[in-house]
């Protein structure tokens, strides 16, 4: 394993644990936060029934984290969407980190690379611990089949083998 590897799972392990408190409280299992050097600058998970905005976990860690969001990383659950990936690039973020691989709303496999945000895009590692947050997906979805996040996250659960990413960026993990 790379030292690098290694310093992912640590963080992403954090990733996790704010994952399960969400799980905890009802919440989907989805969780970020933002890494400066070797400080964690904010934490965020989700709540149970929030508005659309606050289901994204990403942004409100990167609103928390304000300035040191900037040349910071940002590690999430799951591959962050579009608008967090534009938010990540707009702050500065400059990479993101990712358990579980999103290829129908993930910001690395759909957004198209616009203006400014083609330069400030940040770079991206995906499937560290997935199957740890595989199984947490699992837990909500069974527990909570009828939740409006419920059809989306089983798809994630669907796509059991890592999808090529179309910039080769994301590794296979060793989840
Ligand atoms: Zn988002």
């Amino acid at each position: 394993m790379t030292q690098s590897g290694s310093k992912h799972d640590r963080f992403m392990q954090e990733v996790l644990k704010l994952a399960r408190a969400a799980l905890a409280e009802g919440g989907p299992p989805l969780a970020a936060l933002v890494r400066q050097g070797d400080r964690i600058a904010a934490r965020a998970h989700a709540l149970p029934d929030a508005d659309e905005l606050r289901q994204h976990p990403e942004l409100m860690a990167m609103e928390s984290a304000g300035e040191a969001a900037r040349g910071g990383s940002l590690y999430a659950a799951v591959e962050p969407c579009a608008m967090c990936f534009a938010a990540a690039a707009l702050m500065g973020v400059r990479e993101v980190i990712y358990a579980v691989p999103d290829p129908r709303q993930g910001g690395f496999h759909t957004l198209i690379p616009i203006g400014d945000l083609a330069e400030r895009s940040p770079t991206g590692v995906g499937g560290i611990l997935r199957k740890e947050a595989l199984a947490l997906l699992r837990q909500y979805v069974d527990q909570h089949p009828k939740s409006p996040q419920a059809p989306h996250l089983r798809k994630l659960l669907d796509d059991t083998p890592l999808p090529p990413d179309p910039r080769g960026l994301p590794r296979e993990g060793k989840g």
